[in-house]
């Protein structure tokens, strides 16, 4: 039994929808899946925490910084 030498990949599930993903779209089961894909992905990115940083603080005033 050599099946492991099949050429094929063994197709997976869409992550998006969970259909059968295609060979032009995998791994996904379409062009629109992918592009969910793509915009969660990026979405995500660009969720950047905000962080409050103690580096900016008052002892900088503005009167004494243009003299
Ligand atoms: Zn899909």
């Amino acid at each position: 039994m050599a099946e492991s030498q099949k050429p094929e990949r063994r197709m997976r599930p869409c992550p998006i929808c969970s259909k059968l993903s295609t060979p032009d779209d995998y791994p996904f089961c379409s062009d629109r899946c992918a592009k969910i894909d793509l915009n969660r992905w990026f979405s995500e990115g660009y969720t950047i925490p905000v962080v409050e940083t103690d580096d900016i603080d008052e002892s900088n005033f503005p009167d004494e910084d243009r003299s």
